[in-house]
């Protein structure tokens, strides 16, 4: 490619991104779905969190499905004055097999995100591993949909975990699938700290 014909193609990519940047023009709270089996959902929400963070922003985080283990995000969002969180008080089901209690628990922290979403003060609300409520059985997602629908107009959402249901896909203005290519932990590495804990 000769230098003029890679500057006329640079200055059609320009024009092109330019126009679409101008259209791009309605500002509005947006719902970001991260799901797939790979690695990376729950880091991209904090990835999220820390950069509204720098905006001086305030956000609220509820994590559903909460490890016995505190996390390095954990220690870390408890000393952000601008963080607010509730963590659903059961390891993952698997360690306690009592459906009646983790719906419980699952409808107590849901019942605190909703206050979240109801609360126009809060920029940013992170649903960590809030498929699974759905998936499970444990909320009920029409309530899910109508407390997403019915949140202040400015306030931005992020959700994770595996497997989305169609009507969490739907209301999403952003989803990213993330596929699993390989993972660590099935060549036995353990999970490290700041990498996966
Ligand atoms: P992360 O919190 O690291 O962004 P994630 O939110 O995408 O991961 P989860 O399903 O919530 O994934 O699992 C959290 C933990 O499980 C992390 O320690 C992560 O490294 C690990 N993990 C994620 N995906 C896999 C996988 N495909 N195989 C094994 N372990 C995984
Ligand atoms: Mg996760």
């Amino acid at each position: 490619m000769s230098d003029d014909q890679y500057k006329a193609r640079m200055q059609r990519k320009k024009q092109h991104i330019d126009s679409r940047i101008e259209e791009a023009n309605i500002d509005k709270g947006i719902i970001v779905l991260l799901t797939g089996n790979g690695k990376g959902k729950s880091s991209s929400a904090l990835g999220m969190i820390c950069r509204a963070l720098g905006y001086g922003m305030k956000i609220a985080v509820a994590k559903f499905l909460k490890g016995v283990q505190d996390t390095g995000e954990d220690v870390f969002l408890a000393k952000q004055p601008n963080v607010r969180t509730v963590f659903m008080k059961t390891g993952f089901t698997w360690d306690t097999q009592d459906k009646e209690y983790d719906t419980a628990m699952a409808v107590e922290t849901w019942t605190k995100a909703q206050a979240y979403l109801e609360d126009k003060s809060i920029d940013l609300v992170v649903l960590d591993e809030l498929t699974y409520m759905i998936s499970y059985q444990y909320l009920e997602e029409k309530m899910i949909i109508n407390s997403l629908n019915n949140r202040p107009k400015h306030q931005h959402v992020v959700i994770t975990g595996r497997a989305a249901s169609e009507s969490l896909i739907e209301i999403a203005d952003t989803v990213s699938e993330i596929k699993d290519i390989k993972h660590a932990f099935r060549a036995n590495i353990k999970a490290q700290k700041g990498v996966d804990l």
